[in-house]
């Protein structure tokens, strides 16, 4: 196989998680390169169903080392409980899981700063999930910030979180009424993480060069989507990392050189969790069939997701964005049995069409999506493990996916288990 990178091309929860279990098996090494414990990717193997937020999915699959690079933001807490709950479930947590030095850690405060400013901004909420990772990215890029490293430099951590609490607890205090936090509970607790953690604390970009030039074949996992990333999302209803391709290199420091391919998840349709504007959503019974037949809840929040039709205008922004190279559509079980499909080609703002994804949120929120109508499929497509097996309605709209964004499908998915799968590329012999 050769270096792929794997990204969400939509609003995140396209199926990354089991698309990316089945790449695994061609891969020698999976990397995280953002995010935190906000993601969070379902993986059926059988009977089970396994749940990860922070480690890679590459983690179910024996012999294969997974990386959680450093553009992750981790919670110790978190990650701990994690690799505590695979291990109940037999699965092996060991060498095969490095954590990079450089990763930021979750402080306590985060989680309080976030749940209380989301409080404060009313019909403005971005929908976060309260966990602390967007302040945990501005303390980073505010040089506040607290890395795994520091847990095993004693002093110097203690030093760094009562430096960090004068501002903190006087914020807590005077501005939103609550209770300050106490440096030594935090230390004590930290230390406890730090125990826990040193087993698999590393120098992850040289593990991954190393890999790299002795041939080995490496998957980036992306969380989230691109229209989630902090820079090419719909900002500010995104999350705080760079979920885009872009963020594999500096999330994990390696080259883009490196890389053979980006591959896109593309959900069928679409869906989004949260704030913000979403041209194509569907506030009637087509969303919400759409919500039933896909199990549409959060992995993480159960939360519903909002569901519309496929967007190619976000999809041409993400093939651009991504500099994807191929396409993989999950889901497309789902679409079995609607008598008629949407896609929406364009939009159409003040009488003008646009074919690019706007910038500017007012004109996103004044854009009216310009569909194009396709015949559905009565026969199913669940579980078909070959391209030419599948409903010929259901080929043609993947034909015309293919056609309209210039850039081939290589992995169709029918079904939640690994079997139900289409390879129309060969990831094997690339390199
Ligand atoms: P992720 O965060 O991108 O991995 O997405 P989630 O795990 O949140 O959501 C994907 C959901 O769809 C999970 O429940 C998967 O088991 C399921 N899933 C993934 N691919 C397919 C598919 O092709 N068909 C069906 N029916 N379910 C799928």
């Amino acid at each position: 196989m050769a270096n792929i990178i794997v990204v969400g091309a939509q609003w995140g929860d396209e199926g990354k998680g089991k698309v990316v279990d089945c790449l695994t098996e061609k891969a020698n090494v999976v990397a995280r390169y953002q995010g935190g414990h906000n993601a969070g990717h379902t993986v059926v193997i059988g009977n089970e169903q396994f749940i990860l937020h922070l480690i890679p999915s590459g983690i179910l699959h024996k012999e294969k080392l997974c990386v959680m690079g450093n553009g992750l933001v981790i919670f110790p807490e978190a990650l701990i409980e994690e690799i505590e709950e695979l291990r109940k479930r037999k699965v092996e947590v060991g060498d095969n899981l490095k954590v990079s030095k450089n990763a930021h850690m979750i402080m306590p405060y985060h989680a309080i700063m976030d749940g209380i400013k989301e409080s404060k901004k009313g019909d403005k909420k971005i929908g976060t999930t309260g966990r602390g990772i967007g302040p945990a990215y501005a303390d980073k890029i505010a040089r506040s910030g607290i890395r795994i490293s520091d847990l095993y430099w004693p002093e110097l951590f203690k030093e760094k979180i009562t430096n960090n609490l004068v501002e903190i607890n006087f914020l807590l205090k005077n501005l939103y009424n609550e209770e300050p936090l106490d440096a030594v509970a935090i230390y004590d607790t930290y230390m406890r993480y730090a125990q826990a953690l040193a087993q698999h604390v590393d120098d992850t970009d040289v593990i991954i060069d190393n890999a790299i030039k002795a041939g080995k074949q490496i998957l980036f996992e992306g969380a989230q989507g691109t229209m989630l990333d902090i820079d090419h999302g719909t900002y500010p209803y995104v999350t705080s990392s760079s979920a885009c391709a872009g963020g594999a290199m500096t999330g994990l420091g390696v080259g883009p050189k490196t890389i053979d391919e980006v591959l896109g998840v593309v959900k069928a349709y679409t869906t989004r969790v949260g704030g913000g504007p979403f041209p194509t959503e569907l506030e009637n019974n087509v969303g919400e069939l759409l919500r039933e037949k896909g199990g549409e809840y959060g992995a993480t929040t159960g939360r519903a997701r909002r569901c519309g039709w496929l967007d190619l205008v976000v999809l041409r922004h993400a093939v651009r964005v991504n500099g994807l190279t191929g396409l993989i559509i999950t889901k497309l079980d789902i679409l079995d049995g609607f008598d008629k499909i949407d896609v929406c080609v364009s939009y159409k703002y003040k009488g003008k069409i646009l074919n690019d994804f706007p910038k500017e949120l007012p004109v996103l929120e004044a854009c009216e999506p310009l569909y194009e109508q396709f015949d559905g499929w009565t026969e199913s497509s669940s579980n078909v493990q070959s391209f030419a097996k599948l409903p010929k309605n259901a080929r043609a709209y993947l034909k015309m996916i293919e056609e309209k964004l210039g850039v081939p499908i290589v992995i169709i998915s029918t079904g939640k288990t690994r079997d139900d799968i289409i390879y129309l590329k060969d990831f094997q012999t690339t390199r």
